[in-house]
C-alpha cells in the first residue's frame, strides 16, 4: 500500500507510461505498471512528470522591491548597484522577510523548491543576512534555500566587508560569495579569489562567484577562480556565476581557458534573462548578447545550469520565478534550438543545477525525495516552449500546489470549443528526429 501513486507519467528521460509510487516522503518504485493500491492517485497521461525545478542563482534580499526608492532609469547594472545602495540602508528585517516570503510562494506555485540566493554582506547591519536566514528556517518545509555571503561592494574595494562576511558565514550561512570585477583593480580582484577560496577551504564551504559580469574582454577572473579551485582543492564545490566577459574574449584564450575549467570541475551558472538585458549596453550597433559560452562549455563537459538572478528588483523589472522562462531565453540566445540541445536546456534547469547546489536525494529514482511536479506538457521540449500550468506541485509526497490547465473555449462556427495548447504541436516522426 503506498501513499500516493502517480499513474502513466511521461519523464523528462523519454520513458512514458510509467507509474511512480511513493512512500514515507520517497519514491518507492518507478515501474511501467505498479500493481499495488495507494491512498491517493493522481492520472498523469500525457502529461510530464520531472523533479521540481532549481534555481542555483538569485537575489531573495532585493527581490520585489522595484520601484524602492525609484526605477532604474538607464537599466544599467551600474545604476542598478547605485540603487541598491540607497535603498540598503533603509532596508528592515521585517519588509525583507515578508518580500522573501512572497516571492517563495510565487516560486512553489512554479514548482520551484530549491534556490541558490545570494545575500549582501555589505551593510554592517547585516540585516539582509539575519532575514534571510529567518526565511530559510520558515520555508525549509516546501523550499530548500541555500545562502551565498554575498559582498556586493566589493571584498576589497568596501570598507568592512572582510569581517561582515566572515560574520554572515559566522550566522550559518552556506556559500563563500564574491564580485572579483567589481574589485578596483585586476589585481585586487584576483587577490580577492584567493582570500575568498582560502576562507572556503578552511571553512569546508562551497564558492560561488559572481565573475567575470562584464563585456571586457580581457577580464580574467575565472581563470583565477579555476586556479584558485584546484591549487586549495575545491573542484566541484566552485561555481562561476555569469562570466559574461567570455563572450566577448579572444576565441584563442577561450580554447585555453575552457579546459582549465574543465580541469576545476567549475560549476557554470549564467542567467539568460540578466545577461541579454544588462550586458551590451557600452556597444552601439553590432550589440553584443552577452551571454556566455554555453554550447562550448556544455561541450567540453562542464556543468551549466541557469539561474533567475532577479525578479522585480532594482536590475530587473520583469521575472516570474519560471525557470521555464528562464531555459526559454536561453534556447533563444545561446542558439540551441536543435531537439538534443533544448533536452539540454532543460537538464540546466533540473539536474544540473541540483548538482551545482549539492542537492541529495533529488530526481526520479528509486530512494530519491518524492519532490515532483506536473506539468501540463507531454515532454521537457513542450514544456520550454508553451511555458505551461504545474498541475501539481508535490514536496515529500503531499501536494503542496495546484494549478488548473490552461484551456480556453472558442464562440466559432465549425472550429473546436475547447482549446489547451498542449494539444498542438505535431507529432514528430522517427526520421524527422
Ligand atoms: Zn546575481
Amino acid at each position: 500500500m503506498f501513499d500516493l501513486i502517480i499513474r502513466n507519467a511521461n519523464l523528462p528521460d523519454g520513458r512514458s507510461g510509467v507509474d511512480i509510487g511513493i512512500e514515507g516522503g520517497r519514491i518507492a518504485d518507478v515501474a511501467a505498471t505498479i500493481e499495488a493500491a495507494a491512498h491517493g492517485e493522481i492520472d498523469a497521461t500525457g502529461r510530464l512528470v520531472s523533479p521540481p525545478f532549481v534555481d542555483p542563482h538569485f537575489h531573495m534580499d532585493a527581490t520585489l522591491s522595484l520601484g524602492l526608492p525609484r526605477l532604474n532609469r538607464s537599466g544599467t547594472l551600474l545604476e542598478g548597484i547605485a540603487l541598491w545602495g540607497e535603498l540598503r540602508p533603509t532596508l528592515t528585517r521585517e519588509a525583507v522577510v515578508e518580500r522573501a516570503l512572497s516571492y517563495c510562494d510565487l516560486a512553489v506555485a512554479q514548482g520551484l523548491l530549491h534556490i541558490r540566493s545570494h545575500v549582501d554582506t555589505s551593510d554592517p547591519r547585516l540585516v539582509t543576512v539575519e532575514a534571510l536566514l529567518e526565511v530559510r528556517d520558515r520555508v525549509a518545509p516546501y523550499i530548500d534555500l541555500q545562502l551565498v555571503a554575498f559582498p556586493q561592494d566589493g571584498y576589497y574595494r568596501s570598507p568592512g566587508a572582510v569581517e561582515a562576511l566572515n560574520r554572515a558565514l559566522d550566522m550559518g550561512v552556506d556559500v563563500v560569495g564574491g564580485i572579483p570585477h567589481f574589485e578596483r583593480t585586476m589585481s585586487d580582484g584576483a587577490a580577492s579569489v584567493e582570500a575568498l577560496c582560502r576562507i572556503a577551504a578552511e571553512r569546508g564551504l562551497p564558492v560561488d562567484m559572481h565573475c567575470d559580469e562584464t563585456d571586457d574582454p580581457m577580464s580574467r577572473h575565472i581563470e583565477t577562480l579555476a586556479k584558485e579551485t584546484i591549487r586549495f582543492g575545491l573542484q566541484g564545490r566552485v561555481a562561476g556565476s555569469h562570466l559574461t566577459s567570455m563572450h566577448s574574449m579572444d576565441n584563442y584564450y577561450v580554447s585555453k581557458l575552457i579546459p582549465l575549467m574543465a580541469e576545476a570541475a567549475i560549476n557554470v551558472i549564467p542567467n539568460p534573462l540578466i545577461n541579454i538585458m544588462l550586458q551590451g549596453r557600452h556597444d552601439t550597433y553590432p550589440k553584443r548578447r552577452g551571454l556566455t559560452r554555453v554550447r562550448e562549455l556544455m561541450e567540453a563537459g562542464l556543468n551549466v545550469s541557469f539561474g533567475h538572478d532577479c525578479v522585480m528588483d532594482p536590475w530587473y523589472s520583469m521575472g516570474s520565478a519560471d525557470m521555464l522562462e528562464v531555459g526559454h531565453m536561453a534556447i533563444h540566445v545561446a542558439q540551441m534550438a536543435g531537439i538534443e540541445d533544448r533536452k539540454k536546456i532543460f537538464d540546466a534547469l533540473t539536474v544540473n543545477s541540483a548538482r551545482t547546489m549539492g542537492i541529495e536525494g533529488y530526481g526520479l529514482d528509486r530512494g530519491c525525495n518524492a519532490d515532483l511536479i506536473i506539468l501540463e506538457a507531454r515532454d521537457p521540449l513542450e514544456a520550454l516552449r508553451l511555458k505551461p500550468s504545474r498541475l501539481a506541485v508535490i514536496r515529500r509526497g503531499k501536494i503542496i500546489a495546484r494549478t488548473p490547465a490552461r484551456v480556453s473555449e472558442l464562440m466559432l462556427d465549425g472550429r473546436p470549443r475547447l482549446v489547451d495548447g498542449s494539444d498542438y504541436a505535431p507529432v514528430l516522426s522517427a526520421d524527422a528526429e
